[in-house]
């Protein structure tokens, strides 16, 4: 593969490993060229602990994927910028809006790449509920996004600390998915959020949109697990279910111009343009919505949570 950017993935866990190194791997854009962690490697790639021996020592390596959870993802940012490399961020893009402002700042100043990717919008069905919807006058929306944090995040206490975000963890995926197939922005006008005892982060909550949109989120649903949106219009119905793989138009299922990559191959080829045409590609829109549900919210407190 001549012609593959070498890349770095810094943060190997979770979702490294179940993702973006298959993804790397099987795309010829990409050359896995080194793995920055602490604990994490993969096998037969260059393995550094240290972030800023990595860049120092390795200036050919022109692009870097972050995949730390979001509170320490910003130092790293920074400084990949600032050594002049392209970042992608995995979602959500920061832990606050203003510092993922600063990083588009940095990126704009150098002439360089950042990409914050939103992996839901890549799944199958979300480009044609969009094309369904455009046109069409929404009536009401809802999302049920219910999953079990033991299952999806075993151990991962971060999710509960400041920053971590909570239950808007898997519901900024939901959120994702909204803000791009709604022909029509909505904002928020009240939430309800409930926080275990023990926790700084809320394991489930209620959200009231603008334009009877709504959205009930939660981290304590075992067995079959939840991710619909459910969009009435003046012409018809649209569901999308499996996290936006399935869509549904008055109760039958549709196919229209689905996606037929994977979420995380379709991350990487959308970062490989965006190299390519020297642009960057950051929209704020479902942390912003998060953001006003953390202001917004009126706190109800509930049972202690244990992983
Ligand atoms: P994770 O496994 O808990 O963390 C990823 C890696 O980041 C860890 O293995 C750790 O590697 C490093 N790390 C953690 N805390 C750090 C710190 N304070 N300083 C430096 N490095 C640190 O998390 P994850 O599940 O992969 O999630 C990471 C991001 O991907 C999150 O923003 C999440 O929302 C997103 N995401 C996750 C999933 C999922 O299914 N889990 C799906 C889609 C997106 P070392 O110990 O080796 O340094």
């Amino acid at each position: 593969m001549p012609d593959a950017v070498k890349i770095a993935l810094v943060g190997i866990g979770k979702i490294a490993l179940d993702q973006h190194v298959p993804a790397i791997h099987a795309s010829p854009d990409w050359q896995l060229a080194a793995t920055v962690s602490r604990k994490g490697s993969v096998a037969d790639v260059p393995a550094f602990t240290d972030f800023d021996r990595f860049l120092d020592q390795h200036p050919e390596v022109s692009v870097v994927s972050l995949c730390l959870p979001p509170v320490p993802r910003f130092a790293y940012a920074k400084t990949a910028l600032m050594a002049n490399r392209h970042v992608m961020l995995e979602k959500p893009p920061g832990a606050t809006l203003a510092e993922v402002h600063a990083l588009q700042a940095i990126a704009a100043d150098r002439g360089l790449t950042l990409y914050a990717t939103w992996h839901s919008r890549m799944a199958h069905a979300v480009a044609p509920a969009k094309a369904w919807l455009q046109g069409r006058t929404v009536t009401r929306a809802h999302i049920t996004w219910r999953e079990d944090v033991r299952k999806w995040h075993p151990g991962q206490d971060w999710v509960f600390e400041p920053g971590g975000m909570g239950v808007f963890d898997p519901g900024i995926n939901a959120l994702s998915i909204l803000t791009e197939i709604l022909p029509a922005p909505v904002h928020l006008t009240a939430a309800t959020l409930t926080f275990p005892e023990n926790r700084q982060t809320p394991i489930a909550a209620a959200l009231t949109f603008s334009d009877n949109v709504t959205a009930d989120f939660d981290w304590r649903q075992t067995g079959p697990q939840t991710w619909d949106i459910e969009v009435a219009t003046d012409t018809g119905h649209l569901a999308l279910r499996t996290g936006g793989n399935v869509l549904e138009i008055d109760g039958e299922p549709a196919t229209g111009e689905a996606s037929i990559m994977g979420e995380y191959p379709a991350l990487y080829a959308r970062m490989a343009d965006l190299v390519r045409s020297g642009t960057s590609e950051v929209d704020l829109t479902p942390m912003i919505h998060v953001a006003d549900a953390m202001t917004l919210g009126r706190r109800v407190v509930t049972d202690a949570f244990h992983f």
